[in-house]
This record gives C-alpha cells, structure tokens and sequence, in this order.
C-alpha cells in the first residue's frame, strides 16, 4: 500500500479512476475499505478507498476511487472489495462485468433494499441452521452480507441462459425470467411458445395485430417487465402498483404496422435493452410512468440542464403532481442546479418524507424551498431561467386562485446573477379535471 502525493507521480504512469462501487458484490466501497483495481484483468496490489491516490510499479499505474467531479481520465476500470475478490478467487470475466454494470447509478434505496433482503435470508438460514437468538443471527449475517451477494451472483451467471435476437411479434412473444436479488428481469424472449420452458406469454396471438404500442420497464440493470398496448389507451392506472415503485423506467416504443419486429440484446443474464427500427432514438427517452405516444408527443422539450453530457435516451424523466385535487404544496430542492420538484399531498397518511432523505442522503449542500399553495389555488406558470454557470438558475412559478379569479401571485423562488431571459416551462389556467 503506497498512498502518496497524485501530481508527484511520473508522467509515464497511466492514471485511472476505479469505480466506486465493488464490481463484485455491487455495494459501493466505503471510506477505509481495502480496494483492488482491475485492469484488462491484471489486478492493482491492495489499497485503501481513502488513499489520495495509489501508485503500482507492477502496472506503471495510478489508482485514484472515482468521485462525483471525477472526468474518468481515460476510463474508468473495475475495482473490487479486497475480500471479495479473495472470496471470489477468479479474476471476473469482461462478460461478466458487463452483465453486472449499471446502466446508472440508482438511487441510496435500492443499496438499502439489497442490504436488508440479503441481511435477512441469511439470518433466516443461520437461525436455522444454529438456532441462535435473532439478533445475534442479524449481527452476524450483517458481517456476511458482500460475502453473501458475490456468492449469489457467481451462482446466477454460472446458470445463465440467456440470448437476444430478433422477433417477429405478429406471431406473439413469450418470455422467461431470472432472479437477480430479489428483482426479476426478462432473459429471454421467444417468438413461438414451444421455446419457452416455464416462460410465460407476454403477447398471445390473436392480440398480436391489435397492439401498436410496447412499454418497457427498465432499472439499472436491464429489462424487468414488457407491456403491450393500444396509444390511445392509458395504462398507468391498471399499472398503479409498478409504477409507484423507484428506481425503475419505462420506455415507449411505437410498434409499425408493417415491421413487426422487435431486437433485444442480451448481456448473457439478461435482456439489457429492446428497440424497434421503426423508433427513433431521440424520442426514447425513459419515464417514472408509461407515458403513450400521443401524451409524449405534446411534451415540449428544452434544453434546461445546458451542460449535461447525458445524450437525450438517457435522460429520465420524472412526472410532478402539478394541479392534482388534494395537493397541497410543492418543493424544491437545489443543490448547485434545480434537482427536484415535489407535490405535497395532504391526507391521514401523512407526508411521505423520503424525497428529502434521498436527496439528503446523495448530495450535503440541498436548499428546499417550499411553496403552500390554497385550497381551489392552481399553479398557472413555471418559469425558469439559467445563466453562464452550471448553478446559475432560477425558477419563477406563478399561482391563480380559482375561485374567484383574482389576478395571480408570484414567487420568486431563487434568484439567478446572469442577464437572461426566464423561459416558460409550464403554463396552464385550466382546472385539475382538464389539465391532469
Ligand atoms: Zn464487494
Ligand atoms: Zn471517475
């Protein structure tokens, strides 16, 4: 272990970022943890995630754990939790390792989520298995946890079976599935039933010609569910109990009425993504619900975030409660740029909290503002403004009460240094009923 100064190292030294999460096991890698990198297989001698930086003679290379402004230098390569790759005991496969990246780095809930479920099938085994109290059974599988998922995940890819290709769905399409923590993903699709062992229809045959939309539900890792649909129709209702979970998108894919077929690439586990050649890549962007062609194509896009890298498929969208009965407020959350809007709704439940805690919990510097709004009052115009600099911005919302219609109130919600314009991102003055 070789923590020193990172601009004293020679110049012919390769510099690469590692990644913050353990390649292996997937949780992120913590402060003091002792850390591997991987290059193209040849494994970084031992150092610890809270070295400035690691220097290895071997590889003529240093190592620094990659971080939120980190530019990558050129590339990021895999690292490993020291004891997980020793419980591993193989060098991961590139096929490996593509299978298990994440398309985007999820929210702090899915960790948690990952962490308990494992935390909780192990103590489950080992009381038992040794019929220990139940909390020394936790504290004990808590230790075991990244041991417990590096297994878990070695077991799956050694079972793989999955393959993408091309399907025609005029002749219906079925699926299987693979369990990956929990969380089931699509492995395999078919376009006759015969091939599909223990699979399931996702499209039977005489609806094959009277669907002209799919809605894909996507998370960081791949492909979790394929819904069929007319474009007319709005299926977010009869899909209220997927769509209020986190952390996953769903993508719209207009099917042709001529070319009725569909591609799916598998990363080997798993179905990573489908397309149809009929969709343009620009419009196909993901959404926290399905959004139909028709609604989508009303959607005025701009470009409020000027300095993003993020080609536009990859952006994910996110649906605000705007003029919905029963709201009752809204928030917005600012940490070096607008991150959030929240509604508020009232009601015996009581105010759900987690937007504030996961915010919280990925960024220090979060400023909330929050907007009441009265009973009958409708929000009628979001303005928002952005200057030279990445933090300079500003968002105006205008609110007109309903009942009676007296002029408006304005809210000036951060003020931004540079001489621009405000551009219009919402503007409304129709009732709830009609502009939900
Ligand atoms: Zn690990
Ligand atoms: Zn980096």
């Amino acid at each position: 272990m070789e923590p020193t100064g990172f601009l004293s190292k020679p110049a012919d030294m390769e510099h690469h970022c590692v990644s913050r999460r353990c390649q292996l096991c997937r949780f992120t890698i913590l402060p003091g943890e002792a850390v591997i990198a991987d290059i193209n297989g040849h494994l970084s001698t031992i150092f610890a995630s809270t070295a400035v930086s690691h220097l290895d003679k071997g590889l003529r290379a240093v190592f620094r754990l990659c971080s939120h402004l980190c530019s990558h230098y050129k590339g990021q390569v895999p690292g490993y939790h020291a004891a997980c790759l020793a419980y591993a005991y193989v060098i991961p496969s590139r096929q490996f390792l593509r299978a298990v990246a994440y398309e985007y780095e999820p929210g702090l809930a899915e960790d948690r989520r990952r962490r308990r479920r494992i935390r909780d099938l192990l103590a489950d085994k080992i009381g038992q298995a040794y019929g220990f109290p139940l909390e020394l059974c936790c504290m004990t599988a808590d230790e075991l946890v990244c041991m417990s998922a590096v297994h878990t995940i070695q077991q799956v890819w050694g079972a793989r079976r999955s393959a993408g290709g091309q399907f025609d769905i005029s002749r219906g399409l079925w699926a299987d599935y693979v369990h990956i923590d929990g969380l089931r993903y699509v492995a395999n699709l078919f376009d006759r039933p015969g091939l599909s062992v223990g699979g399931s229809a996702v499209l039977s045959v005489d609806k094959a010609s009277l669907v002209d939309v799919l809605y894909v539900l996507e998370d960081h890792l791949g492909v979790r569910q394929l819904v069929f649909g007319h474009q007319q129709q709005d299926i977010t209702r009869s899909l209220v109990g997927v769509t209020k979970k986190r952390d996953q998108w769903w993508r719209t894919i207009v099917l042709s009425p001529v070319d009725r077929k569909l591609e799916a690439k598998s990363d080997g586990l798993k179905i990573r993504a489908i397309r149809s050649g009929s969709e343009p890549d620009a419009a196909n962007m993901t959404w926290s619900l399905p959004i139909s062609p028709p609604v989508r194509d009303e959607i005025c896009l701009l470009p409020y975030a000027p300095y993003s890298s993020l080609p536009l498929r990859s952006q994910q969208m996110t649906a605000l409660d705007c003029n919905v009965p029963g709201v009752t407020g809204y928030s917005i959350g600012w940490a070096g740029n607008l991150m959030r809007i929240h509604a508020h709704h009232g009601g015996a439940g009581g105010e759900d909290l987690a937007v504030y805690r996961e915010l919280g919990e990925y960024r220090s510097d979060v400023l909330w503002t929050h907007m009441p709004v009265e009973p009958g009052e409708l929000i009628s115009e979001i303005w928002v403004r952005y200057g030279g600099e990445y933090a300079h911005m500003a968002v105006m919302v205008r609110g007109e009460s309903q009942v009676p219609p007296v002029g408006g109130r304005a809210t000036l919600i951060r003020d931004a240094s540079a001489n621009v314009p405000y551009h219009a991102a919402f503007s409304s003055s129709r009732p709830p009923e009609e502009s939900a």
